[in-house]
């Protein structure tokens, strides 16, 4: 059994943030035709709550996938030289159950949670949103700039970090590589201030957006929290907005930034709007006025990385040069990718 093996370097070049983004989106809109499987992730926390192994396994349709994303998240490894988020997907081919390929998972979870909030934002910001405020310096803040690029005609970024010195690293980065305007500031509330589109991507675990500083008229993408603990957004920030999420069940279970306000009682079940599948498959209504507040609240579903590990793995056979390990078992039959081995068969063509 011959098996793609690809590694970090190796995901940029694969898997574009623009590609990424409309792969997600095709994948959000066969979860809404109800042509994926997606069990809630299963999760091994440490006694000393340090880290925790999460697994989650999926098949979609459309794109073609079937596999799993094994990780491990550290937040204390924050500030080190490794990742807090780190592991595997395994993507396997749902004709046969062959293991096709084994790929680096930070990577893929970096690009793909940007790319869904980038569909979030296609599909709920408003058309002329210029303004962007970032909230957190990290690994999700650098590619959610990048993704915010491709979906809104940004003119100023604008980020807050816990530690101001990440904050002037990222800006004098994240400026220098897309050439934008990326200041800086002191305050969760200043970067917020006038934005368009606001994206929370820290690891707080107590609210650093409030309800009261988000300008009417903005989008809000809700991403570092996907624990039931874990919030970035008061109660008020939840209740003023228009809520959609990733996936209705997935949000009930893991959203502490939804949970958590609906505890307080400021919401209930009722306020969750949809699923941004949905607009996607014509069945939800979207943004519907200029002053509203629509808030896409991300807990990152297995499907996002199956269906991007399928276009990574697509790409690799279509470039060549690829690094394949044979790991034996085949009985014969060598029908595993190598430079020259045929694309993914279609779903249930055996
Ligand atoms: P990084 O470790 O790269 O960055 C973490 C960021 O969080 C830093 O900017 C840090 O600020 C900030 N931070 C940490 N603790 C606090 C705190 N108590 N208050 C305010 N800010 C804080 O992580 P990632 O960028 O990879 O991930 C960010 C979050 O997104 C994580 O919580 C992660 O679990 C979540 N995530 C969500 C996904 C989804 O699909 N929804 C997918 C992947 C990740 P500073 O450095 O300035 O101190």
């Amino acid at each position: 059994m011959n098996v793609l093996m690809i590694t970090q370097s190796e995901m940029p070049a694969l898997l574009p943030m623009r590609e990424c983004i409309d792969v997600v989106a095709r994948v959000l809109e066969t979860v809404a035709r109800g042509e994926a499987v997606l069990p809630l992730r299963q999760q091994v926390v440490l006694p000393d709550g340090s880290g925790r192994l999460v697994q989650m396994p999926a098949f979609a349709a459309s794109p073609p996938a079937l596999g799993v994303k094994v990780i491990t998240v550290f937040p204390g490894n924050e500030g080190t030289d490794v990742d807090s988020h780190q592991g595997a997907v395994l993507l396997f081919d749902p004709a046969d159950g062959r293991l096709l390929a084994v790929m680096d998972a930070s990577s893929i979870t970096a690009i793909r949670t940007a790319a869904a909030s980038a569909v979030a934002t296609r599909l709920l910001a408003r058309e002329d949103a210029a303004e962007l405020a970032i909230l957190g310096s990290g690994v999700q803040a650098r590619t959610h700039v990048e993704a915010m690029l491709c979906v809104r005609p940004i003119r100023r970024v604008r980020v807050w970090s816990r530690t101001p010195a990440h904050a002037r690293a990222f800006a004098r980065e994240a400026e220098a590589r897309h050439g934008v305007s990326v200041e800086p500031v002191s305050g969760a509330r200043d970067a917020v201030a006038g934005a368009d589109v606001v994206c929370t991507v820290t690891s707080a675990r107590e609210p650093i957006l409030r309800g009261e500083w988000v300008p009417p008229g903005a989008h809000v993408n809700a991403v570092g929290s996907s624990t039931r603990d874990h919030r970035e957004l008061d109660a008020e920030a939840v209740r003023r907005s228009r809520l959609y999420v990733d996936r209705r069940e997935s949000a009930l279970a893991e959203a502490g930034d939804f949970l958590l306000a609906r505890a307080e009682g400021a919401v209930d079940d009722g306020h969750i709007v949809g699923e941004i599948g949905d607009i996607i498959a014509g069945g939800l209504e979207g943004r519907r006025s200029a002053g509203e507040i629509t808030l896409f609240k991300s807990v990152g579903i297995a499907v996002e990385d199956l269906a991007a590990a399928h276009h990574v793995y697509e790409s690799a056979i279509a470039g060549g040069g690829v690094t394949v390990l044979d790991l034996g078992g085949s009985r014969g039959r060598e029908a595993g990718p190598s430079a020259t081995a045929p694309r993914l068969p279609p779903v249930g063509s055996g």
